[in-house]
């Protein structure tokens, strides 16, 4: 990989060159004829908010390892967002929803320092249509619930997400 994205072709191993297609500089493979498009990777998470606070997970895995952040996680190739979210809730924090019970909340774009983007789907459920006590999964430090304000330099909030954390307690927690 480089900062363009693969060197080799995924389907047939030929070496990739540069080309200008449609506006922007991609790589592409002379065997196929075909640009290799970069896109975004598809994560869903949930969000459950139990009176003026939110269920985050610690995070052991980069990007801003050891700040506060919401449960979520790569989708599998064949799995809806909602089901994705739901499975990765019960994996970060044992909390069990059904899928059917989260609404679709909002969106976030986080972009890391190796070059790619992940695109979150997020998704919110108040804490009573959940079951379980919250215990931090294989890859979570933690899993307790924050108020948006609590978070501090010792316990950070993965950046970019304050704003969402205010507005998903004030729609899903005791004043909404
Ligand atoms: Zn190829």
């Amino acid at each position: 990989m480089n900062a363009n994205g693969a060197t080799y072709c995924p389907t047939c191993g030929a070496e990739l060159v540069a080309r200008r297609i449609e506006g922007r500089d991609r790589r592409y493979c002379p065997a196929c004829e075909r640009p290799w498009y970069r896109n975004p990777k598809p994560c869903a998470g949930t969000l459950v908010v139990d009176g003026s606070s939110v269920l985050l997970v610690q995070r052991t895995q980069p990007p801003a390892v050891g700040s506060w952040s919401v449960p979520a996680g790569y989708l599998e190739h064949d799995e809806p967002p909602h089901e994705a979210a739901a499975r990765e809730l019960e994996e970060e924090t044992g909390l069990v929803v059904d899928p059917a019970a989260i609404d679709l909340f909002d969106t976030a774009f986080v972009g890391h320092d190796d070059g790619t983007h992940v695109l979150v789907i997020l998704y919110a459920v108040g804490r009573a249509a959940t079951e379980g006590t919250p215990q931090a999964g294989s890859d979570a430090d933690g899993a307790s619930f924050w108020a948006s304000d609590a978070l501090t330099a010792e316990a950070p909030l993965e950046p970019g997400y304050r704003e969402l954390l205010q507005r998903v307690i004030e729609r899903y927690g005791d004043a909404g």
